[in-house]
């Protein structure tokens, strides 16, 4: 088994801070309560441990368990990996196919992206999940989709303890009237009589941990689905949302480009054992990856240096007419603005009357953006989030402001000095 690497290491017990989050704390309450009533339903009321069939289901229940939170606290506690700082690509040459991170002083790996949550550059980043508190990424993946596997089945079996025990108490105890429904909690009908009886609050905590059971097991099952995709195809949530724009982007400047994602190994199987090893430990370092022939290692880095030169010149200036409090919900901006509130974690941005916003993509009622700040404040920070559409207007375009430097489709370049003399290099 692959316990080496895993785990919580002394020297890493900040990294328990991670518990103290809505995320963790929900999740483990679920798998307490489903495991625990699980396990008191059976024992007590549905098959009791004396019998073999009974042993087996209690060991079956603990496992389950066990292998849940091994899983989840994998996921949470040897994370994805992250770009170390300072991080530059071994040819220096290189440099300029990389968009750089002003916040880990590093410029961004292939497949690497900054998370504002871990305030890194996470190795091949998929998302940040709230219910493990920690990004998934290239090192904890097989353990983030195993635990997405592992926790519908185990509350496919806690529901169907629960299920069994609520029918099995409540069968006899029913009895049906003209217009009502009695049901007799006093007689207990099995044999031997258990030693607490299965009385109405039992019934209401296995009732409810059945619920827990059951949406747990569609949420969490759609996840797994959703992750079994990434995994078969070797391409994360955010390279899919890359490859799509940049579809959008050929076929708007009619370039005649093709654009073949790069770390698709052409079969599953091999994209599978990309994620999922024997050892535990993902294939490769979580820098450099393997690359369909044809392909280039910055293949996917020079697309999106194309797209965010791409995305500066399409985004649109708009000025806000209206007060914002940056409330998620804001109760004076109209119903649909209050019931179509964008659902992610992302930041809303409070408006003041005359502000500026440099749009990049928008809803029917709220738009996300970055505010431009005046030059006299901080370059450094960058306020970006949701807005309601109905508090800013457009502005005339004004195309001086918002030229990308075109040799190296860097934002972060002001023009001469960096890309001077990698003029033309880019196009590869
Ligand atoms: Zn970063
Ligand atoms: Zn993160």
């Amino acid at each position: 088994m692959a316990m080496g690497r895993a785990l919580v290491k002394f020297e890493n017990l900040h990294e328990l801070k991670r518990l103290c989050h809505w995320g963790p704390i929900i999740a483990l309450g679920v798998i307490t309560i489903c495991s625990t009533m699980a396990m008191i339903d059976a024992v007590l009321w549905y098959w009791p441990l004396e019998t073999p069939g009974g042993s087996v289901n209690f060991i079956m229940l603990i496992n389950w368990t066990v292998m849940i939170l091994y899983n989840y606290f994998n996921a949470m506690f040897v994370g994805p990996g992250y770009v170390p700082f300072g991080w530059k690509p071994e040819k220096s040459q290189d440099c300029v196919y990389l968009q750089y991170c002003k916040v880990c002083q590093s410029y961004k790996a292939p497949r690497s992206h900054h998370c504002r949550k871990c305030n890194r550059c996470v190795m091949k980043m998929d998302h940040h999940c709230p219910w493990i508190n920690n990004c998934c990424g290239y090192q904890n993946h097989a353990y983030f989709t195993l635990f997405l596997l592992l926790a519908p089945l185990g509350c496919i079996h806690a529901s169907f303890i629960f299920v069994m025990t609520m029918y099995t108490q409540l069968y006899n105890r029913i009895s049906f009237g003209w217009s009502s429904v009695r049901i007799d909690m006093s007689a207990a009908k099995r044999d031997p009589l258990p030693i607490i009886p299965f009385g109405l609050s039992a019934f209401a905590a296995s009732l409810f941990a059945l619920g827990l059971a059951l949406g747990t097991t569609i949420a969490v099952g759609m996840l797994f689905i959703i992750q079994m995709k990434v995994i078969l195809r070797n391409k994360t949530s955010i390279e899919s949302w890359i490859e799509e724009k940049a579809k959008d982007r050929i076929q708007y400047y009619h370039t005649g480009e093709i654009f073949i994602f790069p770390y698709d190994m052409g079969s599953k199987w091999k994209n599978i054992k990309q994620v999922f090893t024997w050892s535990g430990i993902p294939k490769g370092n979580g820098l450099e990856w393997p690359v369909k022939e044809g392909c280039h290692q910055y293949s996917l880095t020079v697309e999106q240096l194309k797209q965010k030169s791409d995305k500066r010149l399409r985004s649109v200036r708009y000025q806000a007419v209206e007060d914002y409090s940056g409330a998620c919900c804001p109760m004076t901006k109209g119903v649909k603005t209050f019931f179509t509130t964008p659902c992610t974690e992302e930041p809303r941005i409070a408006l003041s009357k005359g502000d500026l916003i440099l749009a990049t993509r928008g809803l029917k009622h709220w738009m996300y953006g970055e505010r431009i700040l005046d030059s006299t404040t901080d370059g450094e920070t960058r306020v970006r989030g949701w807005f309601p559409r109905n508090c800013v207007e457009k502005c005339q375009y004004d195309s001086e402001l918002d030229q990308p430097c075109s040799n190296c489709y860097s934002d972060q370049c002001t023009g001469a000095e960096r890309c001077g003399d990698e003029k033309g290099n880019l196009m590869v």
